[in-house]
């Protein structure tokens, strides 16, 4: 392929420019999604329209969709070996059984409505937890990565802010700070590697700055974890 501009958005998969790697660490995200609520299942729980919940606090969401099925998941943020993208790291029993609980948990009222749907996939983490951006080969190649599993609305944004980049024209996006600086590199290993080899599963940098946070308010671990990363805190 000859192309005068390219943008690059592989996602969480292996980045075909070579800097991007230190920056972005693929970890596994799961979702659950229930069979249809009935009305009165809608009404023990009050959701009338579309109503969702974010506990911020424990990084869980919970969303009725206009489908009237709810969801909970978000919550995971798995990290394999070596980086490892798998089509069958796509299930992972564990985090189901997990969501399930948080699930039940927030809606006691929904005990015995049934999931549907369970799948799990890569989502680009990064230090900074958001998208950073830059260019290379003289500015004829721009990338967007590090997503952090919000890119359903974001990823929209980043295709305009790279377009920006390649046109090479200065606009009011390309002089925001985030678009200007790249996060601090991501660095899964070496913590990752050998935590992912115990007989207790991967539990990694990715996932302990996941775990951190319900901890943040009340030990300071959290704040103190990530003072360590690129984030706000
Ligand atoms: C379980 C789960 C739950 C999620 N929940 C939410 C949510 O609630 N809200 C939200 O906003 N986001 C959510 N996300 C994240 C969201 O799905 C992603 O951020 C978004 O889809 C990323 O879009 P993208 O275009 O950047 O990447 P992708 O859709 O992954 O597209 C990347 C493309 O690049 C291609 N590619 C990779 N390498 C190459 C190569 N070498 N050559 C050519 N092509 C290549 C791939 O085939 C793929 O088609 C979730 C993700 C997961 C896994």
């Amino acid at each position: 392929m000859r192309a005068r501009r390219l943008a690059l958005c592989t996602n969480a998969f292996s980045p075909l420019l070579r800097r991007i790697r230190a920056y972005i660490v693929p970890v596994y995200d799961y979702v659950l999604v229930t069979e249809p609520l009935s009305s009165a299942q809608r009404a023990a729980i009050g959701w009338r329209n579309r109503q969702g919940s974010a506990m911020a606090a424990i990084s869980s969401t919970t969303t009725g969709s206009p489908a009237t099925t709810a969801s909970s998941g978000r919550y995971d943020a798995i990290y394999h070996f070596n980086n490892g993208l798998r089509a069958e790291l796509d299930n992972r029993p564990a985090s189901f059984i997990k969501l399930a609980g948080h699930f039940f948990a927030t809606f006691p009222q929904l005990e015995g409505l049934r999931f549907s749907h369970a799948w799990g996939g890569a989502i680009d983490t990064c230090s900074r937890f958001c998208v950073f951006w830059g260019t290379a080969m003289g500015g004829r190649v721009a990338y967007a990565a590090g997503y952090t599993g919000l890119g359903v609305a974001s990823t929209r944004f980043g295709a305009e802010v790279i377009l920006d980049l390649l046109s090479g024209r200065p606009t009011e996006r390309t002089a925001l700070d985030s678009c200007g600086a790249s996060p601090s590199p991501s660095r899964p290993n070496p913590c990752a590697t050998p935590a992912s080899r115990s007989p207790a599963g991967p539990s990694t940098a990715p996932t302990t700055t996941r775990h951190a946070q319900p901890l943040a308010s009340h030990a300071g671990f959290g704040w103190a974890w990530a003072t360590t990363l690129d984030v706000p805190t």
